[in-house]
C-alpha cells in the first residue's frame, strides 16, 4: 500500500471547477515537505510546488487544467502518481463576480500603503476568493454525502461604473444600496441565470467610523463592502499565507472585521466566511443554528490551515459552546445538540479536523436545497417554472407534480425553525404542515425535484 493517501479525492475523479483542495496523509516519519508536480496530458511539467507535513497530514490547493491533469505526490521515497480531470458544466446558470465602482471614484479600495488596491488586483482577488467559495461549497456537499455539486463561475470579474456618488452611498441605507445595486445590475440582463457577488470600491474606515459598508445576499445579488479586501490574496499560493497572516490590524487607518481577532488573517477568515454566507443567501438558504449559514463561517481558515496553534482565535474544544457576534442571535448556542445526528465522525478525529467538518458545514437542510438547486445541476429547459409547488393554506397542504425534496419553516429572521428534507424520495406530490406550526409571520419554503421553489408568506 503507498504510504501517500489521499483522503477526499480519488484517482480519475472528474471535477467540475478548477480550483481545488486535496487533503491527504503520509504514513512515514519525515521531516520533509511533499512536493506536488503538476503535468498535463501531455507530459508538460505545469507547476511544482511544496507543502508543509503537520503531525502526518497535508493539504494542498491547485489549479486544474481543463482536460487531463497528472499529479505526481513525493514525499520521502515515496511516490503517487494521480489523474484528475476537469470538466467545465455547460449551464447557463452561473455566479458573476462584480466589482462595483462609484461615479466620482477611482475604484482604489481601502489598504496599507505598499499594498497594490488597483481595480485590476481588485478584480484578481475577487475572482479567485469567488473560486475558492466555488471549491468550498463542493467540498461541504461532499462532507454532507452529496457529492462535490457546486455553481459555476463566470470567468472574468466584471467592472461596473454605478451612477451613485460616494456620498450618496455613505448615506444611504444597506438595505436601500442594495437594491439600488440590483436594479443597476440587472437591468436590461437576463437576470434569471445570474447570481451576482458583487463588492462596492469605496468603502472607508475612517478610524472609527465605516462608511459605504454593506454586506447583505439574496435574490440575485450578494453585495459587499471591500473594508477588508486587503487581507484578501491575488494568487493561488497566497492563500495560506493569506490565513496564516498574524499582522495586527492598525484600526487608526484599517477596518478590523475578525470577529475580535484583530489580526489580517482573522479579517480574511471572517470576510471570506461572510462572503460565502451571503451567497448561500441568493441561493434560497436561510439561516441554521450552526455552520455557514450561522456564525460558523468566522472559521474558513480550519478548512485551509494544519494547526491551530497557528491562528490567533478562542477555539475551545473542550466544550463545544460559541459564542455568535451577529446580532438578533441567542449568545451560544449548543453545538453537541445541533450535532446529535451527525454520525460521521471517526474516533480518532483529530480537533482541527472535527472543527473543519463541524463547525463550517452545511446544514441537512441547507445541502438538500443545494442540491436540487438550478444552479446546481443540469436540469432541462422544459422543467421550469412548469408545474410549480402550489399551497393550499385552508388546507396547510402543498403539492407539487415534480415532487418535493424540502419544506422548510423560517422565522422573520430567516433563521430555519424547522426543516423536511426527501432526498431519496422522488415522488413526495404531497405534504401538509402540522397545524401547530403554522404560524403567522413564518415562511413557507418548499423546493422540488427541478430546483423551482415557493415562498410563502404565513
Ligand atoms: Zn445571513
Amino acid at each position: 500500500m503507498n504510504k501517500i493517501r489521499l483522503t477526499n479525492i480519488t484517482n480519475n475523479e472528474i471535477f467540475t471547477y478548477s480550483t481545488i483542495l486535496i487533503k491527504g496523509f503520509v504514513d512515514i516519519h519525515d521531516e520533509s515537505n511533499i512536493i506536488l508536480k503538476h503535468y498535463s496530458n501531455n507530459g508538460k511539467q505545469l507547476a511544482e510546488s511544496r507543502w508543509s507535513v503537520n503531525k502526518n497530514k497535508f493539504k494542498i490547493i491547485i489549479e486544474l487544467k481543463i482536460g487531463d491533469n497528472m499529479l505526481v505526490f513525493k514525499f520521502a521515497n515515496e511516490v503517487l502518481h494521480t489523474k484528475l480531470v476537469y470538466r467545465q458544466r455547460v449551464t447557463n446558470y452561473t455566479v458573476c463576480p462584480v466589482y462595483v465602482i462609484c461615479a466620482d471614484h477611482d475604484g482604489r479600495f481601502q489598504a496599507p500603503v505598499d499594498h497594490d488596491n488597483s481595480v485590476q488586483n481588485a478584480c484578481t482577488k475577487i475572482t479567485l476568493c469567488s473560486k475558492l467559495i466555488q471549491m468550498l461549497t463542493a467540498e461541504k456537499m461532499y462532507e454532507k454525502g452529496f457529492g462535490k455539486k457546486t455553481f459555476k463561475v463566470e470567468k472574468e470579474c466584471r467592472i461596473i461604473k454605478s451612477s451613485l456618488t460616494r456620498r450618496t452611498v455613505f448615506n444611504m441605507h444597506p438595505e436601500k444600496l442594495w437594491e439600488y445595486i440590483a436594479r443597476e445590475l440587472t437591468a436590461g440582463q437576463n437576470s434569471k441565470t445570474q447570481k451576482y457577488l458583487a463588492f462596492l470600491s469605496c468603502t472607508y474606515w475612517d478610524g472609527q467610523n465605516l462608511h459605504g459598508h454593506v454586506a447583505l445576499g439574496g435574490g440575485g445579488l450578494a453585495l459587499f463592502g471591500t473594508g477588508c479586501l486587503y487581507t484578501w490574496p491575488s494568487k493561488l499560493e497566497e492563500v495560506l499565507p493569506c490565513f496564516m497572516n498574524m499582522a495586527k490590524v492598525d484600526t487608526g487607518t484599517l477596518l478590523d472585521d475578525s470577529c475580535f481577532r484583530g489580526n489580517f488573517g482573522g479579517c480574511f477568515s471572517t470576510t471570506l466566511g461572510s462572503v460565502w454566507h451571503e451567497l448561500g443567501h441568493t441561493f434560497d438558504l436561510g439561516h441554521s443554528k450552526y455552520g455557514i449559514m450561522g456564525r460558523g463561517f468566522d472559521n474558513v481558515h480550519l478548512i485551509f490551515t494544519l494547526d491551530n496553534k497557528n491562528i490567533a482565535q478562542e477555539i475551545k474544544p473542550a466544550n463545544k459552546g460559541y459564542i455568535i457576534c451577529i446580532e438578533n442571535y441567542s449568545n451560544t448556542i449548543n453545538m453537541k445538540d445541533d450535532m446529535s445526528n451527525n454520525n460521521n465522525t471517526t474516533e480518532n478525529e483529530t480537533i482541527d479536523e472535527y472543527d473543519s467538518k463541524h463547525i463550517i458545514c452545511w446544514s441537512m437542510g441547507c445541502a438538500s436545497i443545494l442540491s436540487f438547486h438550478k444552479w446546481f445541476n443540469d436540469f432541462k429547459e422544459e422543467n421550469n417554472n412548469e408545474h410549480k409547488i402550489d399551497y393550499v393554506a385552508k388546507r396547510n397542504l402543498l403539492t407539487s407534480r415534480n415532487g418535493l425534496r424540502v419544506v422548510q419553516l423560517r422565522r422573520e429572521d430567516g433563521l430555519v425553525m424547522h426543516s423536511w428534507e426527501f432526498v431519496k424520495n422522488n415522488n413526495k406530490r404531497t405534504f401538509i404542515l402540522p397545524v401547530q406550526l403554522a404560524n403567522n409571520g413564518i415562511t413557507i419554503i418548499a423546493e422540488d425535484s427541478y430546483g423551482n421553489i415557493l415562498k410563502y408568506l404565513l
